[in-house]
Parts: C-alpha cells; sequence; structure tokens
C-alpha cells in the first residue's frame, strides 16, 4: 500500500487541535489549583525569594504596592527547586500565602555539595562575596587565595575584609596590612575595620549597598560579631546557633536574605559561610590567578603545569617580579589538592 501522506491543510488541524488540548490541559491544571487554594489568586507580580522550606519558600513582593510583604508560598509543578536570593513571579491567593508561577533567570548560582557530594545550588543572584580573615585565628594567603578563585569561578567580585583591626598595633600583626595591601594592588577591593571598635564599619556599609552579599571566612575571625552589628536586631536568626536549635522545627539551616538598614542584601546560614572551592579545572584555577592572566598561553609548552618547565611564562613573571613568590606558592599548593583534567 502506498504510504499516505497527510495534506499541509490535514497537518495543520491535527497541530491546531494538540495545541488545543495542550491549552486546555494547561487551563484545567491552573483552575484545579485555583480551587485548591480557595480561588482568587490575584495578578501576577515580581517577587524575591528570601527563604525556603521544603517545598515551601517565603517571596517578598518586589514590585507594585505590596512592596515588602512577605508571603509563605507554593510553587506550579512544572517549575524547578527555587533557592533564597531567586527572583520570581507569583500570585497572591485569598489565605496569605500564594503561589509561584515563574522562575527568572538566574545572573549567579552558588553551589554546595549535598550529603550525597552532589553539588546543589543554595542561593542565587549573589554578586558579592565577603571574605573575612583577621589577626587571630592566623590567616593562611592560601586560604585567602582559595576564596578568590572560587569567587573569580562564581562569578562574585571579592571584598577582602581585615578584621580586629584593634590588634594590629601589636608587633605580630604589624605585617597583616602589607598583606591586604598586596591585595589591594592585584585590583581587589579591601578594607581594615574593626567590630569591636567599630572603625571602618561604614565604609563596609557602603561597600554593601546594592549588592547581595556573603560573608565567608574562618571560623572565629568575627562574621558574626559583624553581622550583628549591620543587622541589629537580627542577631537571634543569623549564626551558628540556628543549627542546633532548630532541629525538628521547620526552619531547617537552609540560607536566608535579610536587608541590611543602610541598603544591600545578605544571604547567610551556617552551610554558605563554608563556601569554598568544590570542583575545579587546572585552568579555572590559572584563571582565578587573576595576575597571571596577561602569561597565560605564553609559555614554550601548551601542557606547560608552570612548575619547573624551560620557557615557561610565569615562572619568567616570578623571576621578574611581575608574580610574587608567594602568590605562585599558593597556586602550586592549591594545584597539588585538585584533579588535574
Ligand atoms: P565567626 O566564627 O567568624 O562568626 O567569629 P565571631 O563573630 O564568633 O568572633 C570570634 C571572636 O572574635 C569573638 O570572641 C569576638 O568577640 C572576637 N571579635 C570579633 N570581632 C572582633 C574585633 O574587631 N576585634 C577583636 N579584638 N575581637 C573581635
Ligand atoms: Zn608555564
Amino acid at each position: 500500500m502506498a504510504k499516505r501522506h497527510l495534506t499541509r491543510r490535514q497537518n495543520w488541524r491535527i497541530e491546531k487541535i494538540q495545541d488545543e488540548r495542550s491549552v486546555r490541559a494547561a487551563r484545567r491544571a491552573d483552575m484545579a489549583e485555583e480551587s485548591l487554594l480557595g480561588g482568587d489568586l490575584g495578578s501576577e507580580q515580581e517577587g524575591l525569594v528570601i527563604a525556603h522550606f521544603g517545598v515551601q519558600v517565603d517571596v517578598e513582593a518586589t514590585s507594585g504596592p505590596q512592596a515588602g510583604l512577605v508571603r509563605r508560598c507554593n510553587r506550579r509543578a512544572n517549575l524547578p527547586a527555587l533557592v533564597t536570593g531567586d527572583k520570581v513571579v507569583w500570585r497572591a491567593d485569598n489565605q496569605n500565602g500564594g503561589v509561584i508561577v515563574a522562575q527568572l533567570p538566574r545572573r549567579t548560582e552558588l553551589f554546595r555539595p549535598d550529603h550525597r557530594g552532589q553539588l546543589k545550588p543554595v542561593a542565587a543572584n549573589i554578586d558579592r562575596l565577603i571574605i573575612v580573615f583577621a589577626p587571630l585565628p592566623t590567616p593562611h594567603s592560601n586560604l585567602i587565595d582559595r576564596y578568590l578563585v572560587a569567587a573569580e569561578q562564581a562569578g562574585l567580585e571579592p571584598l577582602l575584609v581585615l578584621n580586629k583591626a584593634d590588634l594590629l598595633d601589636q608587633a605580630d600583626f604589624a605585617s597583616l596590612r602589607g598583606w591586604l595591601d598586596d591585595y589591594a594592588k592585584l585590583g581587589y577591593r579591601t578594607l581594615c575595620l574593626s567590630a569591636d571598635s567599630g572603625d571602618g564599619l561604614n565604609a563596609l556599609r557602603q561597600e554593601l549597598q546594592d549588592h547581595i552579599n556573603v560573608f565567608v571566612g574562618q571560623s572565629g575571625v568575627g562574621k558574626s560579631s559583624l553581622i550583628n552589628v549591620l543587622l541589629p536586631g537580627e542577631d537571634l536568626r543569623v549564626g551558628p546557633l540556628s543549627d542546633a536549635t532548630n532541629k525538628g522545627m521547620h526552619t531547617t539551616t537552609t540560607a536566608k536574605l535579610f536587608h541590611f538598614p543602610e541598603g544591600g542584601d545578605l544571604v547567610d546560614s551556617p552551610g554558605i559561610r563554608e563556601f569554598g572551592l568544590t570542583h575545579i579545572t587546572h585552568d579555572e584555577l590559572l584563571e582565578g590567578f587573576i595576575e597571571f592572566r596577561p602569561f597565560l598561553g605564553h609559555c614554550k609548552f601548551r601542557d606547560c603545569q608552570h612548575l619547573h618547565e624551560p620557557g615557561c611564562a610565569l615562572l619568567a613573571a616570578v623571576e621578574r617580579g611581575d608574580i610574587s613568590a608567594t602568590r605562585m606558592r599558593s597556586y602550586r599548593y592549591i594545584l597539588s589538592g585538585i584533579t588535574k583534567p
């Protein structure tokens, strides 16, 4: 039997029927959702996810007459999991809740490994990484460099904050200012301040404005102290306390978004503070050392590891003093810990 060809018109009719079917199905799903929620969904508006609790998220209205209002929302089944910092389109219901109907594109994503070692996004749209260090606990340049590489990899602008400046007069710590200056010379933003004395805090407040910020750094450098000063009244809701005390309650340890009174936002959770280098390739590591970039691709050997090869452009730059020996050591140290691609 001859193969039956559908005419263009028949094809068009079939497509049209299928389209109509899917529109009807979508409408039925919407209506089921509306009746489930008690009907009467408000109009679509933009919002910001400021916390999440399992399948539900807290959405803050960011536009319209309800701006600033927070509602516990469900999301439509066809949407991916949302994280704190996500921008969404949502509709209020008539029971103090709402439903999220769309997720807006993310500018950045912060990932952390879950208990199975799989990387999962934990926060979206963060653009600032505040890397805190202090005279005590004694900092390792290697750790700062790891944070800087992680910031480059995630597309976040880093800000280096040397806290506990009140201790810098002690002879042991005098060299730290020079250290901070070395990073400033590389082009990084830096601040020297003290959560205790309050010195330099206004400069920090300014840096936080117009950004969604995350604080990272070794335990004991003063992150909680800084956040408590910057977010007066919120101290019960930040810091490691939430880990132990909130078990079993519905507040979990996931990230929350806070507004600083002078502008700018903070995303914080015990897990977020541990943000660091996860999986990274050799190339990403090299790119993460910003002063290496002009020399990349100029080595004699294409697969140069920049360790001891002849004709290495990076080693020559170290010889000339264009790259500091400390940063080179740090690069090698991190390289030794990553699996090469
Ligand atoms: P976190 O682990 O990074 O959150 O650090 P904390 O905020 O818990 O601070 C650790 C310790 O450093 C506490 O004993 C604070 O009182 C102290 N600390 C925080 N900021 C300063 C500061 O500016 N100067 C001095 N001298 N101590 C500070
Ligand atoms: Zn090389």
